[in-house]
């Protein structure tokens, strides 16, 4: 088994204001980014945000348009992709069909000219790693999704590189084996102590696998933090909205005091959490989680017609519509028929506000 001994020492990954545009298109808007020898993070976003174009970029497999890139002090972003030696793991696995787990696996080393009896050492740590076992003989072909994803593993991280790069790498397999390899994702990473970026479009991958989130929309970085800080303090509707809170109510503020604050929205006033330097009279957002925004029949709140519901599980969660058009996702502990008047009252301590743009 590859130990912590062997593993590499990565240094400190920075990016600098990296920028990549495509004809006029600014796919990278100036990433900032410190990423500590032993990491693992998740790079998470809605499709087209960017999360690819920027694993790339460190990749060496697309060029900078500006800023910069530095492993351990030392600007890597003019060095070819070879000369940078990351470990790649891509969604379609990209293995060799014609050659065999073993060979696919050694294929780095033999580039890297190790010796045979090192390198026949290496892969057969490496292949023990991701459980394989007993495989070697085996063509890409004849292994299962789940295996093929492991052989790719296996070959990202046989030559000891300094940073593995992941993109996407579980999206082709079922839910079950996703969330198995999820695991053993993690339990790798942990026992050979690589520095990993994983990209991912689903929050709960990201949520659960990485030490740090750096959530990503439109080419820019909105957040970066800890799961559970991005899971209860979002600091943007874009992150919010990813999160999982997904209702947003346009409004105004009528009064801020200690981090609370009301909210006139559509004759109704509702409380929530204010960020630092609002004040009264600014728009806002109110963005709630549907299991916070609580449907009962009458009395103070939002009204709203119910236009369709489900049950799952231990309530039911419904889609209502606010009396100025406004999507509210709600929870009740009933069913409501569509066409049906409600009240919908967000509990304050979960109600986040922001800042409505200009
Ligand atoms: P997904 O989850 O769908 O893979 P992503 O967040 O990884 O999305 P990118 O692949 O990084 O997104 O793409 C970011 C933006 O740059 C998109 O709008 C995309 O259309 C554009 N883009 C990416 N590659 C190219 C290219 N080679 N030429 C032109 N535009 C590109």
């Amino acid at each position: 088994m590859a130990d912590k001994g062997n593993s590499p020492q990565s240094g400190r990954l920075e990016l600098v204001d990296v920028r990549r545009t495509f004809g006029n298109y600014n796919a990278l808007d100036g990433i900032d980014l410190t990423v500590e020898p032993g990491e693992f993070i998740a790079l998470l976003g809605p499709s087209g945000c960017g999360k690819s174009t920027a694993l790339n970029c460190i990749a060496g497999l697309l060029e900078l348009s500006g800023g910069e890139i530095r492993l351990a002090g030392k600007r890597i972003d003019e060095l070819q992709p070879e000369a940078r030696g990351f470990g790649m793991v891509f969604q379609n696995y990209a293995l060799f069909p014609h050659m065999s787990v073993r060979k696919n696996v050694g294929f780095g080393l033999s580039m890297q000219s190790v010796p045979g009896g090192e390198a026949a050492k290496r892969i057969s740590e490496a292949l023990a790693l991701v459980r394989l076992q007993g495989q070697e003989g085996k063509l890409p072909g004849q292994l299962s999704g789940g295996q093929q994803q492991r052989v790719a593993i296996a070959r990202a991280i046989v030559i000891r590189p300094p940073l593995v790069l992941m993109d996407e790498p579980l999206s082709n397999l079922d839910a079950k084996l996703r969330l198995e390899m999820r695991a053993e994702i993690r339990g790798i990473h942990d026992q050979i102590g690589s520095t990993t970026i994983y990209v991912t479009h689903d929050q709960d991958e990201a949520l659960s696998l990485a030490d740090r989130v750096v959530v990503m929309s439109e080419g820019q970085i909105r957040q970066i933090g800890t799961p559970q800080d991005l899971y209860e303090r979002p600091n943007h509707p874009d992150v919010a909205d990813f999160m999982g809170f997904r209702t947003r109510i346009p409004g105004r503020l009528v009064k801020a005091s200690n981090g609370h604050a009301a909210v006139e929205v559509s004759g109704t006033v509702l409380e929530g959490i204010a960020a630092e330097g609002m004040a009264p009279g600014d728009k806002v957002l109110v963005s709630i989680r549907p299991e916070d925004l609580v449907a009962v029949d009458e009395g103070e709140g939002l009204k709203a017609t119910v236009k369709s519901i489900e049950y799952r599980g231990r309530a039911f969660f419904g889609l209502a519509s606010g009396t100025d058009g406004t999507e509210l996702f709600f929870r009740a502990d009933r069913t409501y028929p569509r066409g049906a008047s409600v009240v919908l009252r967000p509990l304050a301590e979960r109600a986040l506000l922001f800042a409505e743009k200009a």
